[in-house]
């Protein structure tokens, strides 16, 4: 399998699997691609058009 974030080849036994809550897995080579990968997209629910679209539906 590939690191979600840098694309590198992750060897068995190694790196982390990281499943959100929607259910889309994610496979890490390093915590620091972890963090980047779970940092840098951001949630849709914190989104401000989305978030913005809940508020009106509300
Ligand atoms: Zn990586």
């Amino acid at each position: 399998m590939k690191c979600s974030f840098c694309s590198t080849e992750i060897e068995k036994g190694t790196g982390k699997m990281y499943v959100k809550m929607d259910g889309k897995i994610f496979y890490f080579c390093s915590s620091k691609c972890e963090k980047n990968q779970l940092k840098l997209k951001r949630n849709p629910v914190k989104t401000g058009w989305v978030a913005k679209k809940k508020k009106e539906k509300a």
